[in-house]
Formats: C-alpha cells, sequence, structure tokens
C-alpha cells in the first residue's frame, strides 16, 4: 500500500486507530481497556496495538513524531536530509 493522494499535493501517510474502552461508572476499573495502533501506508507497517490509558495517551501523542525516525520508506529521506543539513 502507499500513501493515498489529497488535493493541493498533500497526502495520507498513516492511519491512527483509537479504541475507546469503557470504564466502570465514577472511574472505577476499566470493563474494556482502551487501546491504539497507527497503520504507516509508507511502509505497510502496524505499530501496536497498545493497551491501557496511559500508553494510549502517550502513543497518540508521540506516534506521528516517533514513527517517521525509523519508518522504512521515510528513512533515506531523512539520511539524505541529514547530509544537506
Ligand atoms: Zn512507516
Amino acid at each position: 500500500m502507499s500513501a493515498y493522494p489529497l488535493p493541493g499535493g498533500r497526502q495520507i501517510s498513516g492511519a491512527l486507530r483509537i479504541m475507546f474502552g469503557q470504564q466502570a461508572r465514577g472511574g472505577g476499573r476499566w470493563i474494556t481497556q482502551p487501546g491504539a495502533e497507527y497503520e504507516c501506508f509508507l511502509c505497510d507497517t502496524t505499530v501496536g496495538p497498545v493497551t491501557g490509558a496511559t500508553a494510549v495517551t502517550r502513543f497518540v501523542q508521540t506516534i506521528r513524531t516517533t514513527h517517521p525516525t525509523y519508518c522504512r520508506a521515510t528513512a533515506q529521506q531523512h539520511f539524505e536530509g541529514a547530509q544537506a543539513a
């Protein structure tokens, strides 16, 4: 799979899926744990899923910046960028 083109030269390069889970009334135990996973369309890799409220929060906040650092599809671009700098 590859990126989905959008008007104006933009593209969709990945999909972040979040499962919100279900918590007992009053903020008690989780009946269904929340989860999240990220599918990169550029390198055709799915990262995760991670489960648990803390892990999901951290994952959602960081995956868009951490995945490109090791994405096989963009690693070459990052390498060329580093050389040009
Ligand atoms: Zn990737």
